[in-house]
């Protein structure tokens, strides 16, 4: 038995299901999780010494590849003053005014420990500042596991078909409403029909918890203008997006200016960070300044902050977003060119680093397109990919996300991989 297989079945009796979040699962796939021992660059390593090329990335935040040497050097240093201490400190400070900076809309911010605390809290914020209870989300796009948006998300409860969770209140999803992506329609119908009583609209931009999908042009637009002719907020959730598509996440790359954004992954480093954020006359009705109450014993932790601000300045330099974007498209134009000389048609949707793979001829724009995958196929070709020395998502309805540490050799041999998973599985 391998050291993985042990670990994990040993884990399953202390631990549900063996994970600490079930999408490190491999239900999906028909297979059991590894274990990992270490990373490094774009490669991880697991229980048993096998090493494979990433395009995981601790699901989203490893933009710089793993243990990036500035940023275990920050968080060492970091460690060496203490590691928390529930006061404010420079580094609170010094990551607000970078994320400030580099993000068009937002005068505010707020640290948090996870993107889940940061979409609560924008939620929070919405509600109090509206004085409205209900809001808007779209299936298939997550936000984090709190209750209102536990309602028809993505990820783990999309992949293990969990359409809404036992534990959620009746009473509390009720006002919830769900829009579908990519179709203002379906949203004009919600405000139609709750005048005044919607509070907000929150999307991811570019989703990726479905699979990655664009929006189409219009979209983002008429629900910055819907909202703000009826009063609602419009939250972007860029906790994937931000700092990822570029330096000012989606709102940057289509010029959309939201109320409210919430970050997470990227900006912590590979550390628990989430930050929710945006336009200072809302922001300065969080307490202690204003009546609506969101805390944290933990909160602007500073290693989690160190790891922050180096992660960012490394980002800022020029030339990253570029580079990034080379590999990508390198990546992109080789999984397509290898496509079409086995004459297979498969969806595929990228924007900059993050990328699906669908296992359907497409196009896929929503969580509709995106259900006409096959997944048993998926789970055949991930296997695939696995036993290559490709370390993918355990899921049809996941990103798949390239780091600066990918290298040209790296985008070969998973070139070479993806050919030999395909032609197994057709
Ligand atoms: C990952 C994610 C979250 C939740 O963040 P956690 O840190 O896992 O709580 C929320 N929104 C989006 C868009 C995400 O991708």
């Amino acid at each position: 038995m391998s050291r993985s297989s042990d670990l994990f079945s040993k884990s399953r009796k202390l631990i549900p299901g063996g994970v600490n979040s079930p999408v490190r699962a491999f239900h999906s796939v028909g297979g059991e999780p590894l274990f990992i021992s270490r990373a490094f660059g774009s490669k991880i390593v697991d229980a048993d010494g096998n090493i494979y090329i990433d395009y995981v990335g601790s699901w989203g935040p490893m933009i710089l590849g793993h243990a990036h040497e500035e940023v275990l050097t920050a968080i060492a240093d970091a460690a060496q003053k203490g590691t928390s201490f529930g006061a404010p400190t420079e580094m609170e400070f010094t990551l607000a005014r970078m994320v400030i900076e580099a993000v068009p809309s937002m005068e505010m911010v707020r640290m948090v420990n996870s993107g889940t605390e940061a979409t609560m809290s924008a939620i929070r914020l919405a509600r109090g500042v509206t004085d409205r209870d209900k809001i808007v989300k779209f299936n298939g796009c997550y936000h984090g596991h709190a209750d209102g948006l536990l309602v028809k998300a993505g990820s783990g409860v999309l992949t293990l078909g969990i359409p809404d969770s036992p534990g959620v209140p009746e009473d509390y999803a009720k006002n919830t409403l769900v829009s579908e992506y990519n179709d203002l329609d379906s949203v004009k119908v919600h405000f139609d029909r709750n005048p005044d009583e919607i509070a907000a609209v929150i999307l991811e931009p570019i989703p990726g918890n479905m699979g990655v999908m664009i929006p189409v042009d219009g979209f983002l637009e008429g629900l910055r203008k819907l909202t703000e002719k009826s009063g609602a907020l419009l939250i972007f959730d860029e906790v994937m997006s931000g700092f990822r598509v570029a330096l000012g996440g989606a709102q940057e790359l289509f010029g959309i200016d939201p109320d409210i954004t919430t970050l997470g992954k990227v900006i912590g480093g590979g550390l628990p960070v989430g930050a929710y954020g945006g336009k200072a006359r809302y922001m300065s009705q969080m307490a202690p300044e204003g009546p609506i109450y969101q805390a944290g014993t933990l909160s602007g932790n500073p290693l989690a902050m160190a790891a922050g601000i180096a992660t960012l300045n490394i980002l800022k330099r020029p030339g990253t977003y570029e580079s990034l974007e080379m590999t990508s498209a390198a990546l992109a134009d080789g999984l397509a060119e290898v496509n079409s000389s086995l004459g297979v048609k498969l969806a595929f949707n990228r924007i900059g680093s993050m990328f699906t793979t669908f296992f359907t001829k497409g196009p896929v724009n929503d969580l509709a397109g995106a259900k006409y995958s096959d997944a048993e196929r998926f789970g055949e070709y991930f296997m695939g990919m696995l036993e290559e020395g490709i370390y993918l998502a355990p899921s049809q309805f996941e990103a798949a996300f390239v780091s600066l540490a990918h290298t040209d050799e790296d985008v070969t041999r998973t070139l070479e991989a993806h050919e030999k998973a395909l032609k197994m599985i057709l």
